[in-house]
């Protein structure tokens, strides 16, 4: 009963389908269109002309397609598979940009294979116009085209996000459902106009294609546009570490666990010695380019456990979890070493090296204690440094020499 319903479901007539893959397809065009002329801060021109061609080019396919029999053959049905597998591959490519896929391997693959494909199908109906071999060469290499960004998302190793993989596999599913026509026309001889069920469970296969297809691309952009909001609200864009903003949103929560837990934890308050002079001496971008590889030391010798930013111009502030005053003089030696070892080849002189002066506070937060009068002594603790010399590491005491 139930597979009958199903078979009723899936058993439905191929021309329908075709009107609804030209509707479909015009209408994703004509909306993608008005988003990109009408939205004036829109990143991805290039993306969205891409996708709006390929797209039109579907709708026009579906269009000759649907007139087989009426237009002349060769428009119909050469024409119109050229376009749709034209369209097919303009689309793929399009989900390759959403990837962010740089390498040119994948995109010259779908390309080399659109080739092939356009070569088969116009060949065979010149050299041998059956059109079951046709649909043979059709279905295969639109399958072939379609899954080529989604073997790539899921041959991914790194973390690439759930919703990319989710809609990578469904791809996968509704590509698969082509294969069933290609091995039937093997064995039998068909063309457009036959009503087999596997018929129309390519053509319902495409229309899932057409509509997952088009929610999937604005959902992997709206994906894309959340990460590079956030990013921006929260990184700082020279060093990409995170910025003042997102280091007080988690370096407070890390404050409330210690002061619960009862462990101690430690403010580091780093500032390059003078900056300025850096600046005057070699120019504004050389600057930014030390600031860059202080930020790499840090990366390099904090645990993933301890919290950093980009406080402001030169200083950076710390804050190591678990971890009381003695236990900072390894980690603070650490890093002026390791800025001393800092080397720059594009700097005109050779011997170019910079010096760190850092201002330590740490202890148990008692439950009065905020993380600002940490920040204040370790600040305070640095102010210090600087006065007896910089190139040094301080402790902040009481009376003021630590
Ligand atoms: P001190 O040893 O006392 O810290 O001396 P200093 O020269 O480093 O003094 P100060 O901390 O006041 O200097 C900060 C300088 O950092 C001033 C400013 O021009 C520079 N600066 C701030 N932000 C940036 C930046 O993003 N890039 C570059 N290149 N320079 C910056
Ligand atoms: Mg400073
Ligand atoms: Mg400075």
């Amino acid at each position: 009963m139930f597979l009958d319903m199903l078979y009723a479901l899936l058993n439905v007539e191929v021309r329908t389908l075709i009107a609804v893959l030209f509707w479909g397809n015009l209408i994703s065009v004509l909306l993608i269109l008005s988003y990109k002329f009408f939205s004036p801060d829109l990143q991805d021109r290039f993306l969205f002309s891409c996708y709006s061609v390929a797209k039109f080019l579907q709708a026009m396919a579906y269009f000759f397609l649907f007139f087989r029999g009426v237009l002349p053959d060769i428009v119909s049905v050469n024409f119109g598979n050229t376009l749709l597998m034209m369209g097919f591959c303009l689309e793929a490519m399009s989900m390759l940009i959403i990837l962010q896929v740089r390498e040119r391997a994948p995109y010259l693959l779908l390309l080399a294979i659109l080739g092939i494909a356009l070569l088969l199908f116009n060949g065979i109906e010149f050299f041998y116009p059956v059109s079951s071999i046709r649909i043979v060469s059709a279905s295969f290499s639109v399958f072939l085209i379609m899954i080529i960004p989604n073997v790539k998302i899921l041959m991914t190793k790194k973390n690439i996000g759930m919703l990319k993989r989710v809609i990578g596999g469904f791809y996968l599913v509704f590509s698969s459902l082509l294969i069933p026509r290609a091995v039937y026309a093997l064995f039998h001889d068909i063309s457009l106009s036959t009503n087999a069920f596997v018929q129309s469970l390519t053509f319902i296969s495409l229309v899932l294609l057409m509509v997952f297809g088009l929610s999937a691309y604005l959902l992997l952009m709206k994906e894309n546009a959340d990460k590079l909001i956030y990013a921006m609200a929260n990184m700082d864009y020279l060093t990409q570490l995170p910025n003042r903003h997102k280091f007080f949103e988690s370096a407070r929560r890390l404050f409330d666990q210690n002061q619960r837990g009862g462990t101690p934890l430690c403010v580091l308050f780093l500032d390059i010695d003078h900056f300025k002079r850096i600046n005057d001496r070699y120019g504004h971008p050389f600057g930014d380019k030390v600031l860059i590889t202080l930020a790499d030391i840090l990366r390099k010798n904090l645990r993933s456990s301890d919290l950093f930013c980009r406080y402001g111009g030169e200083e950076f502030v710390l804050v190591l979890h678990n971890t009381n005053m003695e236990n900072t003089a390894p980690v603070t030696a650490r890093i002026m070493n390791e800025v001393a070892k800092a080397r720059f080849p594009q700097c005109q002189d050779a011997d170019f090296g910079f010096t760190v002066s850092i201002g330590v506070y740490g202890g148990f937060p008692g439950q009065k204690d905020v993380l600002e009068d940490f920040i204040e002594k370790a600040d305070k603790a640095l102010y210090n440094a600087k006065h007896s010399g910089r190139n040094k590491a301080m402790a902040y005491t009481e009376s003021g020499i630590g």
